[in-house]
């Protein structure tokens, strides 16, 4: 009997049924959709078999046709099934959701797909067998070839048309799949002894399973969780069927007994297994040190979230410390981009606890619009320098002035730097901007003008993230050399931050920079931590005495001695002072007593626009 193929393709469908149901598996769609098709394959299969052995029986030795009729009906029908399960595995995620031609199209196949059943079941079929040649025939067999072909040129059509919407990996084996089936059917139809299209379908299968179901990319080798890819598809998976899931992050810092890498990943597989232990909820590994759970209910993150802190109250010999990110509904963010900006963002977060809620959602979007309004000003050239002139005390003019950056909008208004730097400095833009600004600098000093009215230096504010970043002189160098600027023309005020950090490598550049002339200040001294090592051993010319420490001498007399003392002190450790945030002549008064060199202030001037600031020189300076 011609069954040979069938069986083999039934053992290879059942290997496959086994494999796809031990493995660990997230509750995805397609993978819904891949074990349905597996499991029309293998009934299909089964009375693909049937349906032969029937036929030969009546055919030879006067089995009950009636029987053999309404199986041949179901194999027939079964086979379409398998033709409509593959076309809506490959359409569920390419076919747009919301628009009404999609949702037609979708009306459509389902529609045929019913009406042709109900044919099936109601037309007549009849059946022949004679030596190997056995198959069935008559109007219910025509609908379902008709029907199979339909349903594999849409899925093929499909495939190709969002080909850009789908990794290269799951176009060919989606290609492959159905080409196979075509393939198997036109060979069949031409020669009805070979019964291809039963083995056709479990070959397709197999290339599925290998290619996109196979889930160990999906899995981390060395904990068994669930990667950040199989993250990926898991949550786009819910939110395009707007599905609300809870989940609860970890960052766990280990602490720093674990220098030992094997110590430092047993201390993860630990981590690993009390996840797992929590509850069959799917657990993934994020990156080296995020762990999260993904819940359908809330309550129940809730209960399993207060499990990981007790346990974690209980185990002390884990040294590590964490930020717990709790989010109850995942749909109070828009969707999956959203999603991973705001885990990205709060893991980052120097609380322990956090729950997520709509005011951090807000939070998040007015700092993405920022980052959009940096993107946006540095590509339309909407970033601008103003100047805010210094006040030299010793020689009564205006000869030093600070540059500091703005945003100008669309419709006129200025954006301040203090809504934009911390957000370029956490997002990397503060490279581009500080470039930017530094490069304009450059050209204002280079046509002349302010030097002509007595502008002898400009300072300019550098980030700490400025001095993380690879070659971090170079943009400084590039653009004096580019714009033949005298480097002694130009002082990078750091602050206290910046010089904390990485201290070798920042001290490694100031000295590359101060060897071509450049010179130095720090910043706001006397905000946060002030301490006296900073610039007892930073090359720094001047110290800039913040907004908040200057205006606190008038309040406070302990701050007044601080004050004095320091600017004793700096002096004879020959550098500068200069007070910030001066507004009143009083203050402007008690500070040249003091002997500050410089003062920066309202009093005189606020930042202003490059021709207003030559207008101002001018006046002021009048022709050095
Ligand atoms: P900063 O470097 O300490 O700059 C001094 C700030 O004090 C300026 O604010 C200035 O307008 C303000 N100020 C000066 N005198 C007075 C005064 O008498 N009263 C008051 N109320 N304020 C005064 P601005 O321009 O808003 O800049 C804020 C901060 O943004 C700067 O503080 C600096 O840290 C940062 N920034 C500005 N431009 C840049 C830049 O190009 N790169 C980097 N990395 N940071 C910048
Ligand atoms: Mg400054
Ligand atoms: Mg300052």
């Amino acid at each position: 009997m011609n069954i040979e193929l069938q069986c083999c393709a039934l053992f290879i469908i059942f290997t496959i049924f086994v494999m796809f149901f031990r493995e660990k598996r997230l509750d995805l769609m397609n993978r819904k959709l891949f074990q349905s098709a597996v499991i029309a394959c293998f009934v299909c299969l089964a009375f693909d078999i049937l349906s032969i052995v029937l036929i030969n029986m009546s055919v030879h030795n006067g089995f009950n046709s009636g029987i053999t009729r309404i199986v041949c009906k179901f194999y027939i029908m079964l086979l379409v099934l398998q033709g409509y399960l593959g076309y809506v595995y490959v359409s569920t995620g390419l076919l747009p959701r919301e628009k009404a031609w999609a949702k037609a199209v979708r009306i459509f196949f389902h529609g045929i797909f019913a009406l042709g059943e109900v044919l099936m079941l109601l037309l007549p079929i009849d059946f022949t067998a004679s030596g190997r040649v056995v198959y069935s025939f008559g109007p219910s067999t025509a609908v379902a070839y008709a029907l199979s072909v339909v349903y594999i040129i849409t899925t093929i059509s499909i495939t190709l048309i969002y080909r850009l919407k789908m990794p290269g990996r799951r176009f060919i084996a989606m290609l492959l799949w159905q080409g196979i089936w075509l393939l198997a059917a036109v060979i069949q139809f031409i020669e009805p002894e070979l019964l291809l299209v039963g083995f056709a379908s479990s070959f397709g299968m197999v290339i599925l399973y290998i290619q996109l179901e196979n889930p160990s990319e999906f899995l981390d080798g060395s904990t068994g969780l669930f990667t950040t890819n199989a993250l990926s598809v898991y949550v786009h998976d819910k939110y395009r069927f707007g599905k609300s899931f809870s989940m609860f992050a970890a960052k766990i810092h280990y602490l720093t007994a674990y220098v030992d890498y094997n110590i430092e990943q047993s201390a993860v597989m630990r981590t690993a297994r009390a996840l797992v232990r929590l509850g069959p909820e799917p657990a993934f590994r994020i990156d080296d040190d995020t762990f999260c759970v993904l819940y359908d209910d809330k309550n129940r993150m809730y209960e399993r979230a207060a499990n990981i802190k007790m346990q974690k109250d209980n185990v002390t010999d884990l040294p590590a410390k964490g930020t717990y990110l709790l989010i109850p509904d995942s749909l109070i963010m828009s969707g999956p981009d959203e999603f991973f900006r705001f885990l990205h963002t709060y893991l980052e977060s120097e609380q322990e606890i956090l729950v997520a809620n709509e005011d951090l959602v807000m939070e998040l979007r007015e700092q993405n619009n920022i980052k959009v309004l940096i993107d946006d000003a540095l590509k339309n050239d909407r970033v601008e320098v103003f100047y805010q002139p210094f006040y030299n005390v010793k020689k009564d003019c205006f000869d030093e002035a600070e540059a500091l950056v703005r945003i100008r909008l669309k419709n006129g208004e200025i954006v301040p730097p203090g809504r934009f730097i911390p957000i370029a400095e956490e997002t990397g833009q503060i490279i581009s901007l500080g470039i930017r600004v530094f490069e304009k600098v450059c050209l204002f000093l280079s046509k002349g003008e302010a030097e002509k009215y007595g502008l002898r230096q400009v300072h300019v504010n550098v980030s700490a993230a400025q001095f993380d970043h690879e070659n971090p002189t170079g943009f400084v160098m590039k653009n004096i050399d580019r714009y033949h600027i005298n480097p002694r023309r130009i002082n990078l005020e750091i602050t206290e931050t910046a010089a904390a950090q990485s201290r070798e490598i920042m001290l490694l550049n100031m000295n590359r920079l101060i060897e071509k002339g450049v010179s130095f200040s720090l910043d706001d001294f006397g905000t946060g931590r002030s301490n006296i090592d900073y610039f007892v051993n930073m090359p720094v010319q001047n110290i800039k005495f913040d907004y908040n420490f200057t205006r606190e001498f008038f309040n406070n007399e302990k701050t007044k001695h601080v004050l004095t003392g320091m600017v004793d002190i700096l002096h004879k450790m020959n550098m500068g002072v200069v007070a910030e945030g001066i507004e009143t002549e009083e203050q402007v008064k008690v500070m040249k007593d003091m002997g500050v060199e410089f003062i920066q202030g309202f009093y005189y001037s606020k930042p202003i626009p490059e021709n207003e600031f030559l207008a101002y020189l001018k006046d002021h300076n009048g022709d050095a």
